[in-house]
């Protein structure tokens, strides 16, 4: 590793998360190589080698594959055929297989059910007769593309038949999943990290706020949620990650559902939603609020190294920094924010701002919960984010 003789990790992708994993792989005595055809990508800006190709160009590649030891994805829309071309050469972790699994919506759904983890039900909508058959049950439902959805991009509500069908259409009938809409009490994700040969350590179970099908607020602590249902959705992430031989980082986001309402009558309470094969947005606070970070495991786990189970030593809130608060040509009041104790102000280096753009992110650590809460309200409201 690192230190000894030189090594360099490859990323494909060179967004935010492929720059935290060279920020934690370089600390670590690493050589970064990142692919992506951006100059100005946020990850390809601060490694050692940046190739600025298409994730398909074979030249591109072949120069990864030349100057990386082993080689991730940060990217969930990485082509897998390209990090199937690259497991001929190199060590790929996640595999090409697990990649493309994430990718489908359809193919995702049917894993989670072969690990008998209950997902909300769903329809597949490919052809007109699909869309026909499809049970009165699902309705109101939302309709989601199977292939590039993120951030809420690529879904649709839908009341009834009409607006499914209009909806489809809209979506130039790409094939798609119908999900019954379900009634959430809130959302929260698990992610684990797995070797090749089996070992798994999760980091604590994170509260997720979306807003507007973008996540806004983390919030990680004792009793974020009943301790029960924690257990249950790491043990359920585990056993997802364990069916695919998965190695690497895997987020897994769930929904906790409202019982008290009807529509959730008979589904148990807690429904996976969908997984990431990599780091997460919701993993963030790691980075501050625990002893190893979901970038350091991503680096363990591809270098081959020991994983040990991370512990948090803070409760923790993220803020995510969107577009949204930057100010007309100027940026966000940051010395009011970093006068507050226990701020950790992450920036991405994006050059531009832009509505739901992940700009940055801001994690507050503290002794106490109420101390981390009180200081996390003072930054939102600074900030100009709604309270929550
Ligand atoms: P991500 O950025 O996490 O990849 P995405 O675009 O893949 O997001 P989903 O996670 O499928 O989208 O959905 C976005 C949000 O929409 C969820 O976090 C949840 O708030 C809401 N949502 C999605 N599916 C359902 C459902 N079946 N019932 C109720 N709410 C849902
Ligand atoms: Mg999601």
């Amino acid at each position: 590793m690192g230190g000894s003789r030189e090594m360099t990790l490859g990323v494909m992708g060179g967004g935010q998360l492929g720059r935290m994993f060279a920020h934690a792989a370089q600390r670590m005595g690493f050589f970064t190589a990142v692919l992506d055809p951006d100059p100005l990508s946020p990850a390809g800006r601060v490694s050692h080698h940046h190739i600025q190709t298409s994730y398909t160009d074979p030249v591109g590649l072949e120069r990864l594959a030349l100057v990386a030891q082993a080689i991730t994805t940060e990217f969930e829309n990485v082509p897998a055929p390209a990090l199937a071309e690259l497991a001929k050469t190199r060590p790929v972790a996640p595999a090409a297989a697990c990649v493309a699994i994430a990718q489908d919506r359809a193919a995702e759904k049917a894993h989670f059910v072969r690990c008998g983890v209950p997902c909300a039900p769903y329809a597949v909508i490919e052809t007109a007769e699909q869309l026909a058959a499809v049970p009165d049950s699902l309705l109101p439902g939302i309709l989601k593309t199977a292939r590039m959805g993120y951030d809420g991009k690529g879904q649709a509500r839908v009341r009834n038949r009409a607006e499914l069908a209009e909806a489809w259409a809209d979506m130039q009938q790409l094939p798609c999943v119908l999900e019954k809409m379900l009634p959430l009490a809130l959302e929260c994700s698990v992610i684990v990290a797995r070797a090749s040969h089996g070992d798994c350590v999760n980091l604590p179970l994170q509260r997720n706020l979306h807003r507007e099908g973008i996540l806004a607020v983390t919030e990680v602590y004792a009793d974020n949620v009943p301790e029960a249902l924690a257990e249950r959705a790491i043990a359920a992430a585990k056993s997802i990650a364990a069916e695919l031989n998965y190695v690497g980082v895997l987020c897994v986001e769930f929904f906790v559902l409202d019982e008290s309402n009807p529509a959730a009558a008979g589904l148990g309470g807690l429904i996976v939603n969908e997984m990431a094969p990599r780091p997460h947005n919701s993993g963030h606070y790691s980075m501050d609020a625990c002893d190893v970070s979901q970038f350091e495991l991503q680096v363990r786990t591809l270098a081959g190294l020991p994983l040990v189970q991370p512990r948090q030593h803070s409760p923790a809130i993220m803020l995510n920094l969107l577009g949204d608060i930057w100010p007309e040509g100027g940026v966000p009041p940051w010395e009011r924010v970093l006068a507050l104790p226990g701020t950790h102000l992450h920036l991405y280096g994006k050059l531009r701002a832009a509505k739901g753009r992940k700009m940055g992110h801001l994690n507050i650590t503290g002794s106490t919960l109420e101390q981390v809460r009180r200081i996390a309200l003072q930054a939102a409201q600074i900030l100009g984010i709604e309270a929550f």
